[in-house]
């Protein structure tokens, strides 16, 4: 096993064995962050464990993965050229096992004092229907069983199911009427190769007879606007907030790469699994459901108002493109802030169109910091051209603490 910064070592980033696997056995290697969570998480990891991983975001530094009370936060390690790795200016370490030894004996403004080394559990691939469905898109809808009912929406409701008697699986199931069969499977088709750990997989659909039949991962914890409105603020803090952000944000950057619009990304269209786990779902479908402009405008149920989530270019001229979704991410983030609020609240749809037209924005909402309020405030500008790219606010929320620790002098560097 091989360490950076090792003594000997005379690059920087050049590697020597130690040749003592009980030294290295925290360090983990190119794995992504989300790897590291799983590797935390899934094996009989208490707190304090951690691990040490090369950076994913940038080349050359390392990340510090720790588990806090079944939470996984991770810390950039900077690395100096001259050599030497730091979390915090005021102590440089000359070699990661220095770093670590450190952080072993005192807490030192992380979040917890680092205990075992992660176990390294070979973490069994999640079975995927979407493998068994590659060739058979239409599936036999008697191989699907409806458990148990999980929520309905405007379109239809949502059930727990069984596939085969065997794998677990969410199945939308959509009011005949709602959408153009062929219309949803030239979507389908399309959402079918959207493929990314912070989106909710499609696994395979029933159309051949109504009720048409969705059928995708199931995530435990439902909604994350229910999440929010069940919590309020009991377990979930800053931490975890901006956490959320930056997965969803994530997977939208993997939207955006492959030139895909969401159209209706709100916190009732993210999706909450184990181990605080957030994907984005439903992208693509507002597309094919027929809506008729009166529900856009003027919906009998405030949560249900879509306006409010909607881009002013989106609802003034059908404008949709990525920069009407980050519109729509800025008011995800005020959902997130404020525990699933709804946004806008005690306003119609079309007050809301007129005061947006006279340069008019949600307000910074109470316990809501201003780091935070700024990245809404971006994603709202008037002018799309200039909302940041997902990708930025991706990058931007993972390294919130940072830009806020820099800001704040605080001695806590957790994210
Ligand atoms: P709308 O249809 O207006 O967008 P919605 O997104 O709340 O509203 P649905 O997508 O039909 O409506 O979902 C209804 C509820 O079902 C969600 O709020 C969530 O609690 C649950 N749900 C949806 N998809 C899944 C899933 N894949 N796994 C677990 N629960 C789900």
């Amino acid at each position: 096993m091989c360490l950076p910064g090792e003594e000997g070592t005379t690059q920087r980033l050049s590697w020597q064995c130690c040749r003592n696997p009980d030294r290295c056995r925290w360090f983990f290697g190119a794995i992504k962050r989300t790897d590291a969570e799983k590797q935390l998480v899934y094996s009989e990891n208490q707190t304090g464990a951690f691990l040490i991983r090369e950076s994913e975001s940038q080349k050359g530094d390392f990340a510090l993965s720790v588990l806090d009370e079944g939470i996984v936060k991770h810390y950039r390690i900077r690395s100096l050229d001259e050599g030497g790795f730091f979390l915090t200016q005021r102590r440089i370490f000359s070699t990661l096992n220095e770093f670590v030894s450190h952080y072993t004996k005192t807490r030192d403004g992380l979040c917890v004092q680092l205990g075992k080394p992660c176990l390294k559990v070979q973490v069994p691939a999640p079975f995927d229907l979407s493998y068994k469905t590659v060739d058979q898109w239409e599936i036999d809808r008697n191989s699907i069983q409806l458990l148990k009912r999980l929520g309905s929406g405007q379109f239809g409701e949502v059930w727990e199911g069984l596939w085969n008697n065997t794998t677990p699986v969410a199945v939308k199931t959509l009011k005949p009427g709602s959408m153009d069969p062929n219309d949803f499977l030239r979507e389908a088709q399309i959402m079918k190769n959207l493929r990314h750990p912070k989106l909710i997989q499609l696994y395979a659909v029933c159309t051949l007879e109504d009720p048409i039949y969705i059928i995708t991962e199931l995530m435990r914890h439902g909604s994350l606007q229910e999440y929010l409105q069940n919590d309020a603020g009991t377990k979930i803090h800053l931490t975890q907030q901006v956490d959320m952000a930056a997965q969803v944000a994530s997977g939208m950057a993997y939207l955006e790469s492959q030139n895909y619009i969401h159209r209706d990304l709100a916190a009732r269209n993210v999706l909450v699994g184990e181990h605080n786990i957030y994907k984005v779902a439903d992208f693509g479908l507002a597309r094919v459901f027929k809506v008729d402009n009166e529900d856009i405008y003027e919906s009998k149920h405030e949560v249900k108002l879509p306006v409010k989530w909607t881009a002013p270019e989106a609802i003034r001229a059908n404008k949709f493109s990525i920069k009407s979704d980050v519109w729509s991410f800025g008011i995800l983030l005020y959902e997130i802030i404020t525990y699933g609020k709804i946004p806008y609240s005690g306003m119609t749809g079309a007050q809301v169109i007129q005061l947006l037209g006279q340069n008019y924005r949600l307000p910074q909402p109470p316990n809501c910091p201003q780091e935070f309020y700024s990245i809404m405030l971006e994603c709202w500008n008037g002018e799309p051209k200039e909302r940041p790219t997902f990708e930025a606010l991706h990058w931007k929320l993972e390294d919130y603490y940072e830009t806020v620790f820099s800001y704040s002098e605080a001695n806590n560097f957790i994210r």
